[in-house]
């Protein structure tokens, strides 16, 4: 399937971190063989095809400010759920400002971002312990982590961008799911979904900084490099997992993403690649 799309994926040896291509009724979404195993989970990653948007956010865009057709959108929203199988009326969506700010979701919460608009702002993260609560956050470079707790049954989902990466929004996850439901790290298993990758993505200095004051000096040169224009490639996919294992979350327990975005711009949603002209992607991950 995946060869179908000429996918250019990064050489990867570990089968966990080799995403899969799924295909429903046209439209394409993708899952995480490391959240595949386990058998309480929806989850759930969209690509560009299978919607009815037109031109630089066709098709499948899942933002609803960056295109005028409201109706276009909600198509949309409804076919990428018949396909990965929840009910598009109780999706809550993140309102993603590059926090660290983490919304236990609950019942009370079902609809906001698709049905109606909620009374909150600024959130990046959700978490929940409720069966059948769709959680949605969104995407086009920036990296989706999603999180399962197989023994205290929650899950979550977070945008990491670079402000949030370096500011650790994987821990800050993990710490409401541990106040909320008691979940332990060690028990965590978590994805990194597809974003843009180190070969990618050209940061200056000042990022760079951010990343010297929070990453122990030794695992700088896994997460970047400079080059000869003043200029540094970001491993954001490092820097998640560097962040999950600081939080406790077991090596074993981490996927990386195979897929990059910006390697992948017709397939996948990239900031970078279309210099800001392009839809939303979305991560949704749900329990039975
Ligand atoms: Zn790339």
């Amino acid at each position: 399937m995946s060869d179908r799309f000429k996918l250019i994926r990064k050489p990867n040896n570990d089968p966990m971190n080799h995403i899969t291509v799924h295909e429903c009724g046209g439209v394409v979404y993708l899952t995480f063989p490391i959240l595949e195993q386990l058998p309480g989970i929806v989850h759930g990653f969209s690509t560009r095809l299978g919607g009815v948007s037109q031109g630089d956010v066709g098709t499948m865009n899942l933002s609803f400010s960056r295109e005028s057709s409201r109706q276009n959108v909600e198509e949309n929203y409804r076919r990428l759920a018949k396909a990965i199988g929840y009910e598009p009326e109780r999706l809550v969506c993140s309102r993603q400002t590059h926090t660290t700010n983490v919304r236990v979701v609950t019942e009370e919460d079902c609809g906001i971002g698709f049905c109606r608009s909620g009374d909150y702002d600024n959130i990046d993260g959700l978490v929940t312990n409720v069966p059948g609560i769709p959680l949605m956050t969104f995407y086009a470079d920036c990296v989706p982590l999603l999180l399962a707790d197989p023994v205290h049954r929650a899950i979550g989902c977070a945008h990491s961008g670079w402000r949030g990466t370096a500011a650790n929004m994987g821990k800050a996850a993990l710490e409401v799911m541990k106040r909320e439901y008691g979940t332990e790290a060690k028990d965590v298993i978590t994805a990194i979904g597809p974003s843009i990758c180190q070969d990618c993505y050209e940061v200056s200095e000042d990022v760079i900084d951010q990343f010297r004051e929070v990453y122990h000096r030794k695992i700088w040169p896994d997460l970047f490099y400079e080059k000869q224009n003043g200029k540094f490639q970001l491993n954001l996919w490092e820097a998640c997992r560097q962040n999950f294992l600081m939080a406790g979350v077991l090596p074993e327990h981490i996927s990386l993403p195979d897929l990059c975005t910006c390697c992948n711009p017709k397939f996948l949603f990239s900031h970078r690649a279309s210099r800001g002209n392009r839809g939303n992607l979305a991560a949704v991950v749900m329990l039975r």
